[in-house]
């Protein structure tokens, strides 16, 4: 039974494992800039209020708000890095910088621009609420919220918060490893000089790039040969690892036998056919307490199965919550057709600016120089027929 695409989707979101932060070596610490990247296992608190004082966001005056507008006289001087001594009555302000504290008995800041100053007279035209242009004590964070949640994903902004909190170290989730088995008696190692009837592995190195990507460490085994014993030799090996991701071997061809000794193994099979092109002979299940997928061995068949399935499977084992596919809508910049009842991904351009998309002449699944030529894929709708240039259509980045 053929899932569609949404389906099959939804069943790796649930049935793939998640890194369990109970299990005695799930977790690591790492100084800050090495785990960018890496996904953060603990919750972690602000050590204090957030700004941690009432903070100008503005260089001008602070003022009472109820003085104006008026002309007020400046009591000093108060610049970030320092706090003003005394406070501020009605009838007064005291000059002020970005990053100050606001002084005490102020209670909003006027712009400089917005001000005529004399001497030690300030004059403001315009009216103010109190607040203006103040960040007040903890409203980005309270002491003790949670500045950055266990499952996150360490970018910049992450790295950022856990610096605010003074944290120089923190625990995060192993990266999982994940076994790429590739299979085919055509295929040779990538450094060996091919028969002309033999192809270079590139899907080991794809797939490896896509793991990394995701977060896993990628562990590149023998390629099987289509043969039971090499094959199930191999399986044995990759199973050994978090999850495992094999490239060819489940079409229909006599030497197909990926899903034979799978079944042999013992697996459960989630799903072994989805309604997509590239990849409709996708593979997902377990055996011997590990997860598995086995994927189509054309190029852009592996390089699509993952990214739409197993990509996510990296992820949640990673410790990171499911990423949503990053699927955006663009412009087309010509007619699109295709035959419906299958999702199809097809490689195509992206401009600069995400608005319009144009579909990448290529000539299937093998075709590796046109995905490299190419920064997306276009993502074609199964019940949809055809698109007019100028009309949007779904991008699948990458
Ligand atoms: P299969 O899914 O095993 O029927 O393979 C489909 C096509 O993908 C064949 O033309 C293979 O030569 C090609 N292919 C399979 N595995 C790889 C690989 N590891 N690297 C590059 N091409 C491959
Ligand atoms: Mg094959």
């Amino acid at each position: 039974m053929a899932l569609t695409f949404l389906e099959a989707r939804a069943t790796v979101l649930q049935r793939a494992r998640r890194a369990d932060p109970n299990h005695p070596h799930a977790t690591e610490p790492l100084r800050l800039l090495q785990a960018l990247g890496r996904v953060i296992s603990e919750n972690v608190l602000a050590d204090r209020d957030y700004p941690p004082f009432a903070r100008s966001a503005r260089d001008g005056f602070a003022v009472h708000a109820a003085d104006l507008p008026g002309e007020l006289a400046i009591i000093g001087e108060v610049r970030a890095g320092q706090t003003f001594e005394g406070s501020v009555k009605s009838g007064e302000a005291v000059e002020i910088m970005t990053g100050a504290p606001v002084p005490e008995g102020a209670d909003a800041v006027v712009m400089v621009e917005h001000t005529e100053r004399r001497a030690d007279r300030v004059r403001i035209l315009q009216g103010a609420q109190p607040g203006d242009n103040v960040s007040a004590k903890g409203v980005e964070a309270r002491q003790d919220a949670t500045v950055v949640e266990a499952g996150e994903r360490l970018g910049s902004a992450q790295i950022a918060a856990l610096a605010m909190v003074g944290r120089e170290c923190v625990e995060v989730y192993r990266k999982p490893r994940v076994a790429i088995v590739p299979t085919g008696d055509e295929i040779v190692s990538a450094s060996e000089r091919p028969e002309p009837f033999q192809i270079r592995n590139s899907n080991a190195f794809s797939l490896a790039a896509q793991v990394e990507r995701a977060g896993g460490t990628p562990v590149i085994l023998p390629i099987a040969r289509d043969n039971y014993e090499s094959t199930h030799w191999l399986m044995d090996r990759g199973l050994e690892n978090d999850l495992m991701v094999l490239s060819g071997g489940v079409s229909a061809g006599k030497y197909d036998i990926v899903e034979k000794v799978l079944a042999d193994l013992g697996a459960e099979f989630y799903f072994d056919r989805v309604r997509i092109q590239p990849g409709q002979p996708v593979v997902f299940g377990a055996a011997r307490g590990k997860q598995f997928f086995g994927l189509p061995g054309n190029p852009a068949s592996t390089m699509v199965t993952f990214e739409v399935f197993a990509r996510a499977a990296v992820e949640l084992l990673s410790g990171a919550k499911a990423a949503p596919l990053p699927l955006l809508r663009a412009k087309l910049t010509r007619e699109f057709r295709h035959k419906p009842g299958l999702t199809r991904f097809l490689p195509a351009n992206l401009n600069a600016d995400g608005s319009t998309v144009t579909p990448e002449p290529w000539h299937g699944s093998g075709d590796i120089p046109a995905l490299a030529r190419s920064n997306a894929f276009l993502v074609a709708e199964a019940e949809r027929e055809s698109w007019a240039a100028g009309e949007d259509i779904r991008v699948l980045m990458r």
